[in-house]
């Protein structure tokens, strides 16, 4: 039988993440982190409405999943974010020590290849899953922000 907590599985969950800071007019960003099939962080990016730019969607889930877990590190996880973590998110996963990280879209100005940022070496990294759904919601957000200006 087939798993149906497979990535594109989980993808969807941070998608729908993304959707509600799409909603609250914040650049559409969300993120979930899974341990056993379990999601036990959720964020999205509350940048505008925190007045915080640290408030990165992968931020809050990783706070989130910490604090349910009870510690620091979050070995045998797995962050899925709809887009490639930027410097600042990549370390705070590298602090973490997660054991897996998966992005969707890529973000060739300001994710952490293009930046040189690196993750733990315990990290395995896995790009594209569902990258044009949510490379479409960016593009979405970015045409009706420019129109309402
Ligand atoms: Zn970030």
């Amino acid at each position: 039988m087939e798993n149906p907590f497979d990535d594109t599985y989980f993808m969807k969950k941070a998608l729908q993440e993304a959707e509600l800071a799409f909603e609250m007019g914040e650049v559409p960003v969300g993120a979930v982190v899974v341990i056993d099939n379990r999601i036990i962080g959720r964020g999205h990016n509350l940048v505008e409405r925190l007045k915080d730019v640290t408030a990165h969607a992968e931020m809050q889930a990783i706070t989130a999943a910490s604090n349910f877990l009870g510690g620091k590190y979050l070995h045998n996880c797995t962050l899925y974010v709809t887009l490639e973590p930027c410097q600042m998110c990549a370390g705070a996963l590298y602090w973490s020590q997660i054991s897996k990280v998966v992005y969707g879209a890529a973000d060739l100005e300001r994710g952490f290849n293009v930046m040189g940022t690196q993750l733990h070496p315990k990290t395995e990294i896995f790009g594209g899953v569902l990258e044009n759904e949510a490379s479409e919601l960016l593009k979405r957000f970015f045409i009706q922000r420019r129109n309402l200006n």
